[in-house]
């Protein structure tokens, strides 16, 4: 496995793998990576050749008040754990080296802010498309891997590529969770023992939404008035959202029907976690 830092050698690179006529999967992460991460990579190198995994912690994406400074980092266990799952280059640009003194561009989808996360986080994923632009300008996959966890993300890097010509394929992977249902996330860490335990309130009442679906409740009220009650028994007070809606365009559904998003976000003590199910109904 190669780590590269630059630019230039990141994209001399892939031109070089594309010229041997290699197709390239893409994995963007900030690191720290974990189950939910290598889920990723391992979907990677079923679907291309060779595997490019980034690392960058992406301070485009942070709110003024929110963790980019504390979020976990650890470069070395990283790179360990990317090249036992294959992973052929590694990317670790630095924050200098992506926005440069002079840097002036952002990429919005718009509408994104008006719904679930974007909310609550503004001009996070007009951080998040930014950066997965430059990263794909630079890395130039065949395909890109993303995970259902962060739903929203999904929905707006896939259709800022389809927007913007990019010619990349998006292949969305499945939640990782913890044997007790808990989404695995980086976020996890800052759990203290009892955050732990009422963080399953998310997870919990997402799996609650998901059985009244499967026996036949198609009221969104009835499902969310389910979930909230779950949440308040675990001890999660401070909800962000709890919202069901097309999985596809975002928008609210009062009656289940077709490619169903069934979302979830909430503090846990100072640790802001999400969650989602998908269903179709
Ligand atoms: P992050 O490092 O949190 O930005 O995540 C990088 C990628 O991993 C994103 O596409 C996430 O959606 C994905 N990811 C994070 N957690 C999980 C999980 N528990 N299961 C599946 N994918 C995940």
């Amino acid at each position: 496995m190669k780590t590269i830092s630059k630019i230039a050698g990141m994209r001399r690179w892939s031109e070089a793998a594309r010229a041997k006529g290699r197709r390239v999967a893409f994995v963007p992460t900030m690191g720290c990576l974990h189950e939910g991460h290598l889920s990723l990579v391992r979907k990677a190198r079923r679907e291309a050749d060779l595997v490019v995994v980034s690392i960058f912690v992406n301070p485009l994406q942070f709110g003024p008040k929110e963790d980019f400074k504390r979020y976990p980092r650890n470069l070395r266990r990283d790179a360990g754990l990317a090249r036992r799952e294959g992973c052929d280059a590694l990317f670790v640009p630095s924050p200098r080296e992506m926005y440069p003194a002079g840097y002036r561009t952002r990429v919005t989808v718009e509408g994104t802010e008006e719904v679930l996360c974007g909310r609550s986080r503004p001009g996070h994923f007009s951080g998040v498309a930014t950066v997965v632009l430059k990263l794909v300008n630079v890395v130039w996959p065949d395909v890109l891997l993303l995970g259902q966890k962060d739903a929203q993300q999904a929905v707006v890097i896939k259709r800022m590529l389809q927007d913007l010509n990019a010619g990349v394929r998006v292949v969305v992977c499945p939640t990782v969770r913890e044997k007790d249902g808990l989404a695995v996330s980086s976020r996890n860490s800052y759990l203290s023992a009892d955050e732990r335990r009422r963080a399953l309130g998310l997870s919990r009442s997402l799996f609650l939404a998901r059985r009244l679906v499967r026996t036949g409740e198609r009221r969104a009220a009835v499902i969310i008035a389910g979930m909230r009650k779950v949440l308040s028994e675990a001890g999660v007070t401070d909800v962000d959202y709890l919202e069901i809606l097309d999985a596809a365009e975002l928008t609210p559904l009062r009656r289940l029907d077709g490619d169903v998003l069934i979302a979830a976000a909430a503090r846990v003590g100072r640790t802001r976690l999400i969650d989602n199910v998908r269903l179709k109904v």
